[in-house]
């Protein structure tokens, strides 16, 4: 077992859905080998075999046959005194009773997660398991002065994270977006949040991305040996833009990687956007005339007019994940995403929707045909090399992953209306 995942974890539970959502989950860097089952009888068969081998048990409490409590019993049977969680749709008065049984029967229930299911709350719980609650820097922006960035750029402590990007109604991994990463000796790895608006409000967001881009450049080997239809899409500021010389410097160093530049997309914010002048349209212009990408990037928060739109080579919008992540529970982020998406077929754009936590979220973007998506549900950023590992991993599971969504909405739908025929 490595020092950042679980070893072996049993989850059980009767949604097959739920179960190849959770597998998929931990397998994603945060377990070695998940076992499934979908009733208490065959999960207390598998307690049998493996209660000594288990770091972790999800279980739901709700289940044919043998429900959630007995299984509990059956845990404290078979003397299991790992960390658990209970996993349920229950309301919570039920959970409760759960967990008061769990504590008379001396069980380690490290949790009750209420369904649907939030993945920053599991990975709260995985970590608690681990031992290693990961402890954020306190106050950041203070930390991160400008020539604490100065340095740190002289010392080459920028990297780049790369986080999948998937074929919404297949599951098929398309591609990856790159966001940079600071390995701070002394505070482990930082987010851009504390580090890009420190950097845009200086020259050193100009070093910063071009060393960004030399980092994609330089992982030319893994963007060759993954195949040729794979898509990179990399971050921009606008006061990166004015630098004239930098379509032509980062054809120098593509062309030098052997890279195929129309595999290749530039991500600008809309609010970014709005800041344009001379400079900025003519190297967005320069990028595309020589084969690259653009995109839209956090689209739905800045007030960008139609016309910069369509007058600009943009080819895709990336919705953004305020309202993607709100869009099933919130009326009105609801609206906003349909009304994005709307606009975006209208100009015939590629869509992509960010913030991609649910299985529902998911199944959202299925039903309004958004092209791509991406968010932790797929995978969380990662350096180049889990990524290597990742991907057979996940197209071992990708189309049924895609089906089990499909099914969700499905079912969705049959319960609307039979609810409308009810009303
Ligand atoms: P962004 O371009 O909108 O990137 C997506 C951000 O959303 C990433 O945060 C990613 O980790 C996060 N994210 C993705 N899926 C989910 C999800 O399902 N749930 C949640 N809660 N978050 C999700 P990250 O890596 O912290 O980057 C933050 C922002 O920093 C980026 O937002 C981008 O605007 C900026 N940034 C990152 N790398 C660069 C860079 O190299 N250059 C520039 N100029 N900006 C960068
Ligand atoms: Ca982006
Ligand atoms: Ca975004």
């Amino acid at each position: 077992m490595s020092n950042t995942s679980l070893g072996q974890v049993l989850v059980v539970d009767d949604d097959p859905v739920l179960i190849t959502v959770i597998e998929a989950f931990l397998l994603d860097g945060r377990a070695e080998v998940v076992h499934t089952a979908q009733n208490g009888v065959e999960a207390t068969k598998k307690l049998v075999q493996l209660a000594k081998k288990l770091d972790f048990i999800f279980c739901d409490l709700n289940m044919p046959d043998m429900d959630g409590l007995q299984f509990l019993r059956q845990v404290s049977n078979f003397n299991y005194t790992g960390p658990m969680a209970i996993i349920s749709g229950e309301d919570r008065s039920i959970l409760s009773l759960a967990t008061k049984l769990a504590a008379s029967l001396d069980l380690n229930l490290a949790s009750a997660i209420s369904k649907p299911l939030n993945f920053d709350e599991l990975d709260h719980v995985i970590a608690g398991a681990r031992g290693q609650i990961y402890k954020p820097i306190t106050n950041p922006v203070e930390k991160v002065s400008e020539q604490r960035l100065r340095t740190a750029l002289a010392e080459q402590e920028f990297t780049a994270f790369y986080q999948p990007k998937i074929e919404t109604s297949s599951g098929r991994l398309i591609g990856v977006e790159a966001l940079a990463r600071w390995k701070c000796p002394n505070d482990g790895w930082i987010r851009p949040d504390q580090f890009i608006p420190v950097a845009e409000k200086s020259d050193l967001i100009v070093e910063l991305t071009r060393n960004i881009i030399s980092v994609v450049a330089g992982h030319a080997g893994h963007w060759h040996e993954i195949g040729p239809d794979f898509g990179i899409s990399i971050n921009l500021s606008a006061n990166v833009l004015s630098d004239i010389d930098l379509p032509n410097d980062i054809e120098a160093e593509f062309t030098g990687n052997n890279l195929d530049f129309s595999k290749f997309t530039f991500e600008l914010t809309e609010s970014q956007l709005l800041r344009q002048n001379t400079n900025t349209l003519e190297t967005l212009a320069r990028l595309s005339l020589k084969g690259f990408k653009l995109s839209i990037d956090d689209f739905g928060t800045g007030f960008a007019n139609l016309e910069m739109i369509r007058d600009f080579p943009f080819s895709e919008l990336k919705l953004d994940r305020s309202f993607i992540s709100r869009a099933t529970s919130d009326i009105s982020a609801r609206a906003s995403a349909e009304a994005c998406i709307e606009l975006g077929k209208k100009l015939d754009m590629i869509l992509v929707a960010e913030g991609i936590e649910k299985v529902e979220d998911w199944s959202f973007c299925l039903e309004r045909d958004v092209d791509h998506l991406q968010g932790f549900l797929i995978a969380k950023p990662m350096p180049v090399e889990d990524l290597r590992k990742w991907i057979p991993v996940y197209n071992a599971k990708a189309a049924h992953l895609a089906r089990a969504v499909l099914a969700m909405g499905d079912l969705q739908s049959k319960e609307q209306s039979r609810q409308n025929n009810v009303a």
